[in-house]
């Protein structure tokens, strides 16, 4: 693993910790709950309510995405579309991280 693979990984795993409860954190690293990142297209139509979702949810539990973004459509396995509204092109992305 590279320096730079190490720092990536340091990064996702301090997001998973800012972001996930213990107990949601137990779920996923126990190989319970699958892992998707928020993928935003970001230009200069990206909406404000996309930029925020990326913000408050750069993670997300698969179990939690129809909850999240009542809306969202799985499209394939592993990635889902968000449709937070019309037009809107956010993804949400499988992720492996290893904990
Ligand atoms: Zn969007």
């Amino acid at each position: 693993m590279s320096f730079l693979d190490e720092q990536l990984r340091a990064t996702e795993i301090e997001v998973l910790a800012a972001v996930f409860s213990d107990a949601d954190l137990k779920m996923y690293s126990s190989g319970l709950a699958e892992l998707y990142m928020y993928v935003p297209v970001v230009d200069d139509r990206t909406c404000n309510i996309c930029l925020d979702n990326a913000k408050l949810h750069p993670l997300v539990l698969g179990g939690d995405i129809r909850f999240l973004f009542p809306y969202a459509q799985q499209v394939d396995s592993g990635l889902w579309m968000v449709l937070a509204h019309p037009n809107c092109r956010c993804m949400l992305v499988l992720q492996e991280i290893k904990l």
